[in-house]
């Protein structure tokens, strides 16, 4: 795994820099859905602090293992940060408010408005991203680019989530060069609604996987999810 991550960590810096971009500018979340908590434990050894979980239920058990075992190394003055990187259904908000760091899968009004209910309870303004379907696709969640724009002017006026950019998923292809206008189309959507909307912070596009990172950062990702080229395949 170690040297997996140093690969990784070589090809994001490779890649930024093509970009004429700072490598400290790309943040890695390492996906560790279907691995145990002793796998984050050992990223986090790593040098790893940014952590992607797709199901609430599974991710709960594992950021409180995680959080007990820092609390015994005597680590929990540097927690990690989790991300909730995927569909959440809006009767699951309360439970994402609390651990998440940032919630890059806003793919619906209800959504924002429930997390938005429950983060004002907690006296907490929730960074979150909205998940754009760029390519189309049936089987992806997300806001078409084409409505987003009537969702955000509702979701910026939340007082208690804080929008600060856009996510994608890049359909499957056999060439990562054919991912590159989604990933275009990502950035100029972001940069068309921060214009319309002054409100929203647009800091972030989070896009990027194993298969695709490097052309994603070549156009602007702040953030790349990677899970396989760093944990192997998946468990389940
Ligand atoms: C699983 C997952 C990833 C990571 O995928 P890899 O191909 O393992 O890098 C990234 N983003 C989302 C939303 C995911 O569900």
């Amino acid at each position: 795994m170690k040297d997996n991550l140093a690969r990784v960590q070589e090809r994001i810096a490779a890649a930024a820099r093509r970009a004429g971009r700072a490598p400290a500018g790309v943040t890695l979340v390492a996906v560790t859905k279907t691995h145990p908590p002793e796998v984050v434990e050992a990223a986090y050894l790593a040098g790893l602090r940014h952590f992607g979980e797709n199901r609430v239920e599974e991710a709960a058990p594992k950021i409180e293992a995680v959080a007990a075992w820092l609390v015994g190394q005597k680590l929990e003055a540097d927690p990690p940060a989790w991300h909730m990187i995927g569909h959440m259904q809006s009767r699951k908000a309360e439970d994402a408010v609390g651990p998440y760091a940032l919630i890059h899968s806003v793919d619906s009004l209800k959504l924002a408005r429930r997390l938005d209910r429950f983060a004002s309870e907690t006296g907490r303004r929730l960074p979150i991203l909205l998940e754009i379907n760029v390519s189309g696709e049936a089987s992806k969640y997300g806001f078409t680019p084409a409505e987003v724009a009537a969702a955000l002017a509702e979701i910026v006026a939340l007082p208690s989530l804080h929008v600060q950019g856009l996510m994608t998923m890049a359909p499957i292809v056999a060439d990562p060069e054919e991912t590159r206008p989604v990933f275009r189309a990502l950035r100029a959507l972001r940069d068309d609604l921060a214009r319309r909307f002054p409100q929203m912070d647009g800091r972030h596009l989070s896009m990027g996987m194993t298969d695709d990172f490097e052309v994603a950062i070549e156009e602007g990702a702040t953030i790349v999810r990677v899970g396989r080229a760093i944990f192997g395949e998946r468990r389940i």
